[in-house]
């Protein structure tokens, strides 16, 4: 053990400062939960360099009087409460008094700050917690604070962070969340001088979802309010047509915090069960306030973590409202399903399955008991999997009836002359097609087939320069989370070397103005969103034709799903197609694009042969 020091003021800080600030996202929302305990009702804020060279936060709050300035830096100095009998009562965001104080230590601070009641403004110069000057200067009244080189002098922290691009994206994430649960403040954001958002302020949530994530999901909400003795929950879920591969779209507040939670992301999830297929996540706004203390938001100043007192009683009424709504939105879809004389097998999330002719036996929806169980819907989701299970055991059947290494021995299958003599028996399960030749039964998988030839003609154009872009007019618009349009950016080349004619159509929406020119029959909003969902896949070490090629094998995947029913000389065309390609057996992702049955094995296994 070596000697032992005290450790100087400025050490103690920048300790201190680990914990509160990790990243110019915490910066930002520190400095804006600041302005908003202030009663700012405008918010600008601007970043340079991801946040980690420039920060600036301007509010037109109240101020700060020069004489509190230097005293405001202080390690727990705050305004907000005075002993710990004010804890209970606390309404403010912060109340800790360390943000400043944290902030200073590790950056180079300006502020410039003006009360109503004085004439001049004050601009305060702090670097790495050592005081530079304070001087009077004229300032509008409210708060400017500019935080320049974040962890210039702790290169270790600085070390932790990451792109500039990235961090750029957690600040913008922080200030669309501050935006959603503060309508009634106006927010503006810019990055690198650019205008990346901007909301009115004027209170009402659903115009401040307009203004953030653009028409197409602001048009496609359900607004929720609900209250009982303990709590009320408020605001909007998305109906399933807005619906995300991934989580970003998940917005939950407590008490007017942004917080994440998986349990409360599972139980909305639930909620959505039979309206949501099994990769996707629904768009929702939700405030839920509780109205006594039932809850510890702070459990951490800079986790966004709560904890709750009644965690079952919270998690089961918000599958029940979600769900309810949902059904009383999408009640008209029942309305197709005749009801039998006798209940047969028992599927309710009709929504899973197309509605059916009138003359079909069509299984009858439960009635579902109100209020909703949790238990009842698990146990009625196993039936439904276990449904599904016993329909489709086609992979173990192969398995079975496949005699060791005879599975690929199509190779003369796909010759010219082979071809002649194929004789075509027809389409199963709207997906298979037999083919007979030389004593052997071929099952050609249509949609792994058609990929793959789609794939290879796509990779050959792109080698040869030759990709087309085919015009649509009007345009596609489509509104994205401000994540989503990052990712897009750092891989839009992409999908302009496929074909994509993309522009920015002002906030978050893009305009699509053209689509590759061999996926004309494709939705171009789904094409694009299936894309964009798997560029969230991609490594920053990935080559650009690595990235290419994974688009363009997207883009073909997709092409060939909703295209069910070809006609026999399309299927003749398509096995023309694949008797061209080098590698005809495998899809693009590696799955097999057909198997064959020996006569030998279908006799052995109708025992003809034992
Ligand atoms: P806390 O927010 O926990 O009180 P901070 O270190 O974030 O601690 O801020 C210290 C004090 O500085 C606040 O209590 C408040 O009085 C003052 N302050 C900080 N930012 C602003 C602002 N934008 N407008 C007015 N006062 C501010
Ligand atoms: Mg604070």
């Amino acid at each position: 053990m070596g000697k032992i020091n005290l450790l100087s003021q400025e050490t103690i800080d920048k300790i201190a400062a680990g914990e509160v600030v990790e990243r110019p996202a915490s910066v930002a929302k520190e400095l804006i939960e600041n302005s908003i305990d202030a009663g700012a009702t405008a918010i600008s804020v601007e970043i340079k360099g991801g946040g980690i060279e420039y920060l600036r936060i301007t509010d037109n709050g109240s101020g700060i009087d020069k004489d509190q300035i230097q005293i405001a830096f202080l390690r727990h100095s705050t305004s907000k409460i005075e002993s710990a009998e004010d804890l209970a009562n606390v309404r403010s965001l912060g109340f800790r008094g360390e943000a400043l104080s944290s902030i200073s230590a590790v950056s180079k601070v300006e502020l410039i700050t003006k009360t109503k009641d004085s004439l001049l403004g004050a601009c305060y110069i702090i670097e790495g917690a050592k005081e530079i000057s304070l001087t009077d200067i004229g300032s509008p009244d409210g708060t400017t604070f500019i935080i320049r080189q974040l962890f210039y002098n702790t290169p270790a922290r600085k070390k932790f962070l990451k792109s500039e691009s990235t961090e750029g994206s957690y600040v913008f994430d922080v200030v669309e969340h501050l935006a959603l649960s503060h309508p009634e403040i106006s927010f503006k954001f810019l990055i690198n001088g650019k205008e990346k958002l901007m909301t009115s302020g004027n209170g009402i949530l659903s115009d401040t979802i307009y203004q953030l994530f653009g028409r197409q999901i602001a048009t496609n909400v359900l607004d929720v309010d609900y209250a009982d003795e303990d709590m009320t929950i408020s605001g909007f879920i998305g109906q399933s047509v807005i619906a995300r591969g991934n989580r970003a779209f998940e917005h939950f507040f407590v008490n007017n915090r942004y917080i994440k939670s998986n349990n409360l992301s599972k139980a909305c999830e639930e909620g959505y069960y039979g309206f949501l297929m099994g990769h996707q996540y629904p768009f929702f706004v939700l405030n839920i306030n509780f109205l006594n203390s039932s809850v510890d938001v702070n459990v951490h100043p800079t986790k966004q973590e709560v904890r709750f007192e009644n965690e079952t009683y919270i998690l089961e009424t918000l599958t029940k409202i979600i769900n309810n709504r949902l059904r009383k939105r999408e009640d008209v879809l029942e309305a197709h399903v005749e009801e039998p004389k006798e209940p047969v097998k028992p599927i309710i999330y009709e929504s899973f399955f197309e509605p059916k002719e009138k003359d079909e036996v069509v299984p009858p929806p439960i009635k579902m008991p109100e209020p909703f169980e949790p238990t009842r819907l698990q146990e009625i989701k196993e039936k439904v999997t276990a449904q599904i299970r016993m329909d489709t055991p086609y992979e173990k059947k192969y398995t079975e009836n496949n005699r060791g290494g005879e599975k690929y021995e199509q190779i003369s299958f796909l010759k010219e002359e082979a071809v002649k003599e194929h004789k075509i028996i027809g389409q199963v399960f709207d997906t298979y097609w037999i083919i007979e030749y030389d004593k052997k039964m071929y099952i050609i998988d249509q949609h792994a087939a058609h990929e793959k030839v789609l794939f290879e003609k796509t990779m050959k154009k792109l080698k040869d320069n030759d990709m087309t872009s085919q015009l649509i007019s009007p345009p596609v618009i489509i509104s994205l989370s401000s994540q989503d349009i990052l990712v897009f950016e750092n891989y839009r080349e992409a999908f302009e070397k496929i074909g994509f004619q993309i522009e920015s159509f002002g906030g978050n929406e893009l305009a699509i103005n053209g689509v590759p020119g061999n996926m004309l029959n494709l939705d171009p909003k789904d094409l694009f969103m299936e894309i964009l969902m798997d560029c969230n896949n991609y490594k920053a070490s990935d080559s650009f034709d690595l990235i290419v090629e994974r688009v363009a094998s997207i883009s073909c995947k997709a092409a060939v799903k909703g295209n069910n029913r070809l006609s026999l000389p399309e299927i003749k065309t398509l096995v023309n197609d694949l008797l061209q390609l080098e590698n005809p057996y495998h899809c693009p992702h590696g799955r097999p694009t057909m198997i064959s049955f020996s006569e030998y094995e279908l006799a052995k296994k109708f025992k003809r042969i034992v």
